[in-house]
């Protein structure tokens, strides 16, 4: 029973994390699913491998067991040389130990304990978005390849989405119990339905457009919305618009990841906008008024004469608008001097005559700045 190694089974490294197990599951799960698997018998068994491998290695306790004695079910159970007499009576009621072999269960997560259906896989896409959009928000309509149910089958793989019949073993469920005599006794162990193959159904006449899989690829179109206030590296998460999901399952959900193409002069910070606004150095002594860019048409800021450098000037509610919020982040605009490139003859002895005209004492920052220097030099021989 335990002679199978579950690690080389998902092609994992006896140290996996469980992210890379379950990776790796989902990966094996979905090349070998007898539902994209019609013509290959060895398929099924194979799956059925997969899922005991990933049954007994995404659960701590069985993981532990087989690790340490080789078996999911711990050693007290099965000896491992055949000695062990312990269950061989043939009225021995098994009941309890279901759970120790109803080892479907947890498979894929999608559907409930009676039947094998099974989520579909979540999609990604990418887009990109103006600076503009991401501020007002945004309907954007996207195209992407995703697994759908048949349309002419209606997803049950048989013709007309009518040549079927339902599974008599299994009743429809996808689910059968099967009783095995094992050197311990007889076992019940719930697994797929070997008749139908898990699907609860048998298919008299498959259907011509997807090959009896019930699933079909096509490219979907979807309008994204996108919210006032998203910022750039955000997932808009839609469900149910991924993959179909298999034998009935939901489907797997879009993940819209979006990208934020930057303003050309604000630059957003959380839910403030931020613009370094450089102006001729003389605006700070005269003062004047300059021109803001918003994110929509632009706004006049007035500059008042004797601004000092590095001065923020806060325009309240022109930033985001927060997401579920009706409140607004604000747009801080930094006015920094700019010197000029070059200065003439004239205007270099226009300066030195300003400079010596300027008194001293207006420096307030500057002359404290003097002091404090000169207070905290420590004063050689
Ligand atoms: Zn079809
Ligand atoms: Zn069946």
């Amino acid at each position: 029973m335990a002679s199978k190694n579950y690690y080389e089974i998902l092609g994992v490294d006896k140290n996996a994390s469980q992210d890379e197990i379950k990776s790796a599951y989902r990966k094996l799960a979905k090349k070998y699913h007898p539902d994209l698997n019609k013509d290959n018998p060895e398929a099924a068994e194979k799956f059925k491998e997969i899922n005991d491998a990933y049954s007994v290695l995404s659960d701590a306790t069985k993981k532990s067991n087989y690790d340490n004695y080789g078996d999911p079910n711990g050693s007290q159970f099965f000896g491992g040389n055949g000695s062990s007499g312990g269950f061989s009576g043939g009225g021995f009621n098994f009941g309890g130990f279901d759970d120790l072999f109803n080892i479907f269960g947890n498979f894929g997560g999608g559907g409930g304990a009676s039947s094998n259906q099974t989520q579909g896989e979540d999609i990604s896409i990418k887009i990109n978005i103006s600076f503009v959009e991401s501020y007002f928000g945004a309907t954007k309509e996207v195209v992407y390849p995703m697994v759908s149910t048949c349309e002419h089958c209606k997803g049950t793989g048989a013709k007309n989405g009518t040549e079927y019949t339902t599974c008599s073993e299994c009743g429809g469920s996808g689910y059968a119990r099967y009783t095995e005599n094992t050197m311990f006794g007889r076992i019940v162990q719930t697994g797929p339905c070997r008749t139908c193959g898990g699907k609860g159904k048998i298919i008299k006449q498959k259907c011509e457009h997807c090959n009896g899989s019930g699933l079909d690829r096509i490219n979907k179109k979807v309008s994204v919305n996108i919210p006032a206030g998203i910022a750039d590296g955000q997932i808009i998460k839609m469900r149910g618009l991924g993959n179909a999901g298999y034998n009935g399952g939901p489907n797997g959900d879009l993940n819209v990841y979006v990208t934020v193409i930057p303003h050309k002069l604000l630059v957003r910070d959380n839910y403030d906008l931020k613009l370094k606004l450089y102006v001729p150095f003389y605006m700070l002594l005269s003062g004047g008024e300059i021109e803001v860019p918003l994110a929509k048409g632009t706004t006049t800021l007035k500059i008042p004469p004797l601004t000092q450098s590095g001065t923020v000037f806060k325009l309240k509610g022109k930033g985001f608008k927060h997401l579920n919020s009706s409140t607004y982040g604000n747009l801080d605009v930094t006015i920094v001097a700019e010197s000029p490139k070059s200065l003439s003859k004239e205007n270099k002895d226009l300066i030195e005559q300003l400079k010596n005209n300027l008194n001293v004492n207006d420096f307030v920052k500057f002359k404290e700045y003097s002091k404090d220097l000169s207070n905290i030099i420590v004063k050689g021989e």
